[in-house]
């Protein structure tokens, strides 16, 4: 009898339990169907990634003689939706069961659980054997408690996984977070390495989108795709990290540059979210090449990209699947306002916005700082529509897949769920974007003034920000500063930053 085992575009991991042997009753199918092309609007270069990697994967396993049916977008045969599909290939095979792996999307595992729903054969799920937690692990863990403390889940991670501490479990270098000395702007007394990129044609797949009239954004080099589409090559990202970014990674993880759009960052993700690489073997190198170099690396620089592996990213994970789906309908400070015409065409004056928005338009990366504290900083500051800058997020990122874009985009960056994930909203002034960046300088706006002609955006509408929402944020004691800040303001400064604000607010398209 005949197995049919489903693999999402995520789930490309040949560690995977399913793969230890091989066995010709078990028939592996991988699609590339408009269904995934549509739910938003994608960034050619996330698209042409996961294709990419999803062919590969395929002609991986059949060399390994796994038996494989491939769905290409064109393929006649291809209904364009799962459900069509996996229905289509029961028949032809017969199949007396069908399996699939646990989805890391809300949206589809409700499908595939209506999908089972509907079959006649019998079915089973299984772990996708990637993340140290499972589902339910955050939510159990801080079971009755009204905020997630990400820093107690890591910790208790660290713990669990025995992870950077000793036989008594207490801390190497004698904290747990080394974060404070993580702050520092990019001064060159270390040089930046270019980051590795890898050229590829993908002209054949452009085309193919476009035959097909997938709706698509941003900028793609038709000889020169960067992303790693295999485990190979996403094994080569780790190691040119390990070996050139790593001694630098928690020094400058905050600093942001005009000349160069990933400086210490790993550009892991891609690589991480479709699974072609687990979080284990990443922690376990990084670890061991700090073993082998303690002279050259730092306990800093470890604990800071540790952290946010098994912390973030799986504390992130927990909480998603802990509040779904009532979560991406959070709008706790009641923002209404569109995103400008320029996040999608990078058209701006700001010199801030200008170097994220269009770094994330030609790569489909942008790191952290930049995602956080310019564009969703500016975001959050103009009161902008969760929904929209949600779907603007996983568009533009190729590492954005749900589970980790909604819980970063919505709650960590737009507070839409009343703190939850952070404590107090990430907005900042020119003040921080300054004091991380080169940004402001050369821009055509003044990092120094609140007001008055030229004055920077992120000034008065940082005011306004705190000013408009006081209701909701005068109470948090980790924000009472910025109230007693404001009561020793003249009533003239502040209706002039109020009116100034106003202005932006009803110009943003020109800004
Ligand atoms: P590095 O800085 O080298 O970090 C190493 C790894 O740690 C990353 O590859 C990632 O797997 C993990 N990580 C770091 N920060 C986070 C975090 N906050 N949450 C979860 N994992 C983290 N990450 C995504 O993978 N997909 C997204 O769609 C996504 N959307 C984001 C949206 C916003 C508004 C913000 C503020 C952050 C978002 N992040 C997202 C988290 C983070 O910005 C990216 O993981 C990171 O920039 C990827 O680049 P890197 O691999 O070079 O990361
Ligand atoms: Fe951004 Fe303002 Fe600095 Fe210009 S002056 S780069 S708009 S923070």
């Amino acid at each position: 009898a005949k197995t049919l085992r489903l693999i999402l575009g995520d789930q490309l991991s040949h560690q995977h339990s399913w793969f230890s042997k091989k066995d010709d009753d078990i028939i592996y199918i991988i699609m590339e169907v408009i269904q995934e092309q549509s739910y938003v609007k994608h960034h050619i270069q996330k698209i042409v990634g996961f294709f990419m990697a999803m062919r590969n994967f395929a002609e991986e396993l059949k060399k390994e003689d796994h038996q494989i049916i491939y769905y290409k977008l064109d393929d006649k045969s291809n209904l364009q939706s799962f459900k069509e599909n996996i229905q289509q290939e029961i028949k032809k095979l017969s199949a007396q069961k069908f399996e699939y792996q646990l989805p890391d999307e809300y949206r589809l595992d409700e499908q595939l659980k209506e999908i089972c729903k509907e079959l006649e054969i019998r079915y089973s799920v299984i772990d996708t054997e990637h993340f140290y937690t499972n589902r339910e692990d955050v939510k159990d863990f801080f079971s009755g408690k009204k905020q997630y403390l990400m820093e107690t889940f890591y910790r208790d991670m660290r713990k669990k996984h025995h992870i950077l501490v000793n036989k008594n479990l207490e801390p190497f270098g004698d904290k747990w977070n080394f974060d404070h000395e993580n702050r520092k702007k990019y001064d060159g007394k270390y040089p930046l390495k270019a980051p590795l990129l890898f050229k590829k044609e993908v002209s054949e797949i452009v085309k193919l989108l476009n035959d097909k009239k997938v709706q698509y954004f941003g900028n793609i080099k038709p000889k020169e795709f960067p992303y790693p589409t295999s485990r190979k090559e996403a094994l080569e990202i780790l190691y040119y990290f390990c070996e050139e970014l790593l001694p630098n990674f928690g020094r400058y993880e905050d600093a942001m540059l005009k000349e160069h759009h990933t400086l210490f960052h790993s550009c892991l993700s891609f690589s991480l979210n479709l699974k072609m690489i687990s979080p284990k073997e990443v922690v376990e190198q990084v670890i061991n090449t700090w073993q082998a170099n303690k002279e050259e690396i730092d306990i800093a620089q470890v604990e800071g990209f540790v952290r946010q592996v098994i912390g973030w990213r799986e504390y992130m994970r927990g909480i998603y699947w802990d509040q779904m789906p009532d979560f991406a309908t959070k709008n706790y400070l009641n923002n209404d306002r569109d995103l400008p015409p320029w996040f999608w065409d990078g058209k701006v004056k700001m010199n801030c916005l200008k170097y994220c928005i269009n770094n994330s338009l030609d790569h489909s990366y942008a790191h952290h700082i930049q995602r956080l504290m310019v564009i969703g900083n500016f975001a959050l500051l103009i009161g902008a529509k969760p929904d929209e800058v949600d779907n603007w997020y996983l568009g533009v990122y190729a590492d954005a897949v749900e589970w980790v874009q909604i819980t970063n985009t919505r709650g960590m960056s737009q507070f839409a769920d009343g703190g939850l994930i952070g404590s107090k909203p990430y907005v900042a002034s020119a003040n921080y974007i300054n004091k991380m960046s080169n940004y402001c300088k050369g821009c055509s706006y003044d990092k120094d003034k609140r007001h008055g002609e030229n004055a920077c955006p992120f000034n008065s509408l940082y005011w306004n920000f705190y000013i408009k929402h006081e209701d909701q944020l005068k109470k948090n004691p980790r924000i009472g500063m910025m109230y007693r800040l404001i009561d020793k303001m003249e009533k003239s400064e502040i209706d002039a930053i109020l009116k100034q604000s106003d202005i932006y607010l009803s110009n943003l398209p020109s800004l």
